[in-house]
């Protein structure tokens, strides 16, 4: 017979991982569906400086710590990635492409991906030159010259990180005012290789085997400009995973809107994370979120009748 769960979290960063840390310790039993990669968009990321305790911590190793203590509290934690939810009733039905998993509640934190350009180029070219994580992919552009496209503090922090691997830094920005937080932008400004073009929007990538030239135009004037240049780190902002829920739950700019008990418009469904409409994304609200959702699971759970 299948296990029923207290808890299925659908995603493993940081709010998934704290939702399980919190439903484990509450008694509760919790299963995690991190997908293939643990941790989420952290793990993607350089270098974090703004999340409490930590004044600097490598995204990969603050993905590993989480996972390391969720599994050291006793959440099953497994690889895999829900496909399709049934969410209403008393008994919630996620499948993945291994099994069918049932739970009385269920901690919706999938977050987000990295948003697309959209322009020519960029599909053909992705992994042959273009890349959505500086982290992963900066190693193989040592010495050579790479723009970076984006003004958010992803952009920056990603410019700032390939500054001291790769001969040359551009960064391509759209509006002459960026949007990253001001200390990013000071540290970018001491990077000795690193460029600032704006505003340029993004036209085209252009090359052969591999990226060899990204096109241009000046926002104002309408000018082309040429960048030669062996890679592309697109950072333009994320979207959020919500393509399960389309139809299933009320949606406003493809996000969840949930106050801060993480409660969605379905009982005993929650949400938590980047899937979450709010004001601030950032690991810590992610991670307060994983701690609300899994208190609202445990009072939700509570008021049912029949809970064994
Ligand atoms: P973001 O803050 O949304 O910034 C996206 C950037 O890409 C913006 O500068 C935007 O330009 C530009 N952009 C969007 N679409 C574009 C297009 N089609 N062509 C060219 N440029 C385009 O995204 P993010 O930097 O990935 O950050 C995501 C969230 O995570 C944010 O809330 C951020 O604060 C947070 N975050 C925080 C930290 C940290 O605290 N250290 C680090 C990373 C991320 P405009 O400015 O003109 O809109």
């Amino acid at each position: 017979m299948k296990p029923l769960y207290d808890v299925l979290i659908s995603g493993g960063g940081p709010a998934g991982m704290t939702a399980a840390i919190y439903a484990v310790r509450a008694g509760l039993s919790t299963v995690l569906l991190t997908g293939p990669a643990r941790g989420g968009q952290v793990a993607y990321t350089d270098v974090v400086d703004n999340y409490p305790g930590f004044p600097m911590i490598y995204g990969s190793d603050l993905a590993q710590r989480l996972s390391e203590h969720a599994k050291s509290v006793g959440a099953e934690l497994l690889e895999e990635s829900a496909e399709a939810m049934e969410l209403s009733g008393p008994v919630k039905t996620v499948k993945t492409e291994e099994r069918e998993y049932q739970a009385r509640t269920v901690i919706l934190a999938q977050g987000s991906e990295r948003r697309k350009l959209g322009i020519p180029g960029e599909k053909e070219f992705t992994g042959r030159g273009v890349s959505y994580c500086a982290t992963c992919d900066g190693n193989f552009f040592r010495n050579k010259t790479v723009a970076v496209i984006g003004g958010g503090n992803t952009a920056l922090g990603d410019a700032i990180g390939l500054s001291a691997l790769c001969g040359k830094v551009f960064l391509v920005h759209r509006r002459d005012q960026l949007r990253a937080m001001d200390h990013l932008i000071r540290q970018a400004k001491t990077c000795g290789n690193l460029e600032f073009v704006h505003p340029y929007l993004p036209q085209e990538i252009q090359g052969g085997q591999k990226v060899e030239h990204l096109v241009l135009k000046e926002r104002n004037s309408g000018e082309q400009k040429i960048l030669d240049v062996e890679g592309v780190f697109v950072a333009v902002g994320v979207e959020p995973n919500t393509k399960l829920l389309q139809g299933l739950l009320p949606l406003k700019d493809g996000f969840v809107e949930a106050p801060e008990t993480c409660e969605t418009a379905l009982p005993g469904v929650f949400v938590a994370g980047d899937l979450r409409k709010k004001a601030l994304y950032q690991i810590v609200t992610a991670v307060s979120d994983g701690a609300n959702a899994a208190h609202s699971a445990l009072l939700y759970l509570q008021r049912q009748p029949n809970r064994t």
